[in-house]
């Protein structure tokens, strides 16, 4: 495989890195595709189409597993957007010091030097992943308060995230959308990016609209977890208050079933050396569950149906 980097501006003026994965396709994507049979739209590509919608680097563990097993091993395209730079959470990045030969761990130096060093380790997560592009839109990863439910997204350039997003979407014509779950008590820049997304994809008409999905990451006890929307954000509605898919990294296929998915996970979170305390989440959570949104348009329930019984059959291969 080879990978190219080339940095661009796009119509809407962000600076957007392209990262290409040219990776080899093998024979079989012409028939998973249409087993998949996402073509229910007009132009639908061969390959399916994945769009990660994110607020920082290090998101995308949400759902990494079901990202790799249709990426990696159903060959779908995946591309992620990252809304902020990612230079908040400085306090745990004493460790990686030495692997990047910089201060990290001051306020000052912090904000100077993890942007740079998040972007070049969520690709190499992404490379991980079969990730094929990634646009970086470079908000300021600010406005953290007390709590992180409560961080502000005031200084982000919300109208231009917005019509960034609404391009690319109608551009590329995803299948499927995975952006984090909005509750209320996540980070505030996840349910910002969640929102986002979804009004991007609201604008779409209902027989262009992707799969959006909102994920959570959990250990077993949480499996009884319900979320139906933020009341006050009709947007967020699903289509049930229990995730349409369930995806679990513990499945276990290889030589003496040894292997699972939860390895690739643990080496996604292994790129991420500046965020410190991001590596004790090794093994800890069981489950992707992942809510489908209302508004995902026409048959979405069907669709979802279809793509979950994809994921599940023959994992591991
Ligand atoms: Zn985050």
């Amino acid at each position: 495989m080879s990978t190219r980097v080339n940095g661009i501006w796009s119509s809407v003026g962000f600076l957007v890195v392209l990262i290409t994965a040219q990776a080899q396709t093998p024979s079989s994507v012409l028939r998973e595709s249409q087993l998949f049979g996402v073509s229910h739209r007009i132009g639908a590509s061969v390959q399916p189409k994945l769009l990660i919608v994110v607020a920082h680097p290090d998101d995308e563990y949400m759902f990494a597993a079901t990202t790799y097993r249709l990426a990696r091993e159903l060959h779908w395209i995946a591309d992620q957007v990252v809304i902020t730079d990612g230079e908040s959470g400085y306090r745990y990045a004493s460790l990686a010091e030495a692997i990047y030969g910089k201060k990290l761990d001051a306020e000052s130096e912090g904000h100077a030097n993890l942007p740079a060093i998040r972007k070049e380790e969520l690709l190499r997560a992404a490379r991980i992943l079969g990730i094929r592009k990634h646009y970086f839109l470079d908000q300021k990863d600010l406005g953290f308060s007390a709590s992180a439910a409560d961080a502000s997204v005031e200084n982000w350039d919300q109208q231009k995230i917005l019509k960034f997003l609404s391009n690319l979407l109608a551009k590329e014509r995803y299948d499927v959308v995975f952006t984090l779950l909005p509750t209320s008590e996540t980070h505030g820049h996840h349910r910002a990016a969640t929102i986002l997304a979804l009004k991007a994809v609201a604008a779409l008409g209902e027989n262009e609209r992707p799969l959006v999905f909102g994920a959570e990451a959990s250990p077993p006890q949480a499996g009884t977890q319900r979320f139906s929307g933020l009341p006050s954000v009709p947007l967020t509605s699903t289509l049930n208050d229990q995730p349409a898919i369930r995806f679990d990294r513990n499945t276990s296929f290889g030589y003496h079933n040894a292997l699972s998915y939860q390895i690739v996970v643990n080496w996604v979170i292994a790129e991420h050396k500046s965020q410190g305390l991001f590596q004790t989440d090794t093994d800890k959570d069981e489950f992707e569950r992942l809510w489908l949104f209302q508004m995902s348009g026409k048959d979405a329930t069907s669709r979802a149906d279809e793509l979950r019984r994809e994921l599940m059959a023959n994992t591991g291969h």
